[in-house]
């Protein structure tokens, strides 16, 4: 679902309710789905890009308020962020290999800008204020998914899981008793873990240049956009963001991506909550502040 792997990992007394605790995550992930995906006919987001340049549409309240949340990360990562990316990013496809040429890029380049898109709270109605604006909440959406799937496990009792979808994940408590270890992939050596980091109760999202790409002339055509360019984001190989809450670790770790090694460390320390591991295009690897780097 969500064009990734779901996963979740979940302590529990009786197996059968346990079962039915994983049913009930897996059925939230395809509810949101639903709501949510781009590749959907039917969605409301497809609905939103098909209408919002010609008429306030209404997103419906779960919708508004991520589209809302992800125009915050917009102004606090000063662009990096930005859910108009799909203005260019419509026209790659990574199965097929297909990708955007320079005159498309230049025309479609103008569409990204996360200030054309408008909100009216009081109908939870979204406008775009240019023709052929596009949305698209893959940078955002997966930290929301899991987030929710935690809930349901929570409310129901459950103290002890993880729920992951892609390279998002949410822990609640620990691993009875000790922390659980989340390893960091590395960027370019499939089924390698290039770091281990002790969590418990946090959140921790990873982008990487190697979710989904294809290779031409030597040049890796990844998913994650730079806004200001239309192309894909250089410099950095995964961007790794831990923290309370799974959304904005989501859409941070993006955004890190984007801003590369020096911004995007200079974003992370200002922001209390939460940490960053950064490992550049040379394979050196760096620490947010609050990360003590292993000996
Ligand atoms: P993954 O776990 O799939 O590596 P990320 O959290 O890095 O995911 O999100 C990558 C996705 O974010 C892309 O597939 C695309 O949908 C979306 N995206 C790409 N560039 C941007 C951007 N500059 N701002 C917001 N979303 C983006
Ligand atoms: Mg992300």
């Amino acid at each position: 679902m969500l064009g990734t792997e779901i996963s979740v990992y979940l302590w529990h007394e009786v197996p059968e309710e346990a079962q039915e605790l994983v049913e009930a995550v897996f059925a939230e992930t395809a509810r949101i789905d639903e709501l949510m995906s781009t590749y959907k006919v039917s969605s409301r987001i497809t609905v939103v890009n098909e209408f919002a340049a010609e008429r306030p549409v209404d997103a419906g309240r779960e919708l508004y308020d991520l589209i809302e949340r992800s125009l915050d990360v917009s102004v606090l990562t000063h662009g990096a962020f930005d859910i108009t990316y799909e203005s260019v990013g419509q026209h790659y496809d990574f199965r097929e290999r297909v990708r955007p040429d320079a005159e498309t890029i230049e025309r479609e380049r103008e569409r990204i800008d996360y200030r054309l898109v408008e909100l009216d709270s009081g109908s939870n109605s979204v406008r775009f204020s240019k023709p052929g604006v596009r949305i698209n909440l893959g940078g955002i959406a997966k930290g929301y998914v899991v987030e929710r799937g935690i809930d349901i496990l929570r409310r129901r009792g459950v103290t002890n899981a993880i729920v992951t979808a892609g390279g998002d994940s949410r822990l609640l408590g620990d691993r009875r008793g000790r922390p659980f270890m989340v390893g960091i992939r590395d960027p370019r050596v499939e089924g390698e873990v290039a770091i281990s980091v002790p969590l418990e109760n946090e959140a921790i999202s990873t982008s990487g240049d190697y979710e989904r790409y294809f290779e031409q002339d030597g040049v890796r055509y990844h998913h994650i956009i730079q806004p200001s360019t239309g192309k894909p984001a250089a410099g950095v190989h995964s961007a790794t963001v831990i923290g309370p809450d799974a959304v904005m670790t989501d859409a941070l770790s993006t955004s890190v991506f984007v801003m590369g090694v020096d911004r995007g460390l200079r974003l992370i320390a200002g922001l209390p909550d939460y940490e960053s591991i950064v490992i550049d295009e040379d394979g050196q690897i760096y620490y947010s502040d609050g990360l003590a780097p292993p000996e």
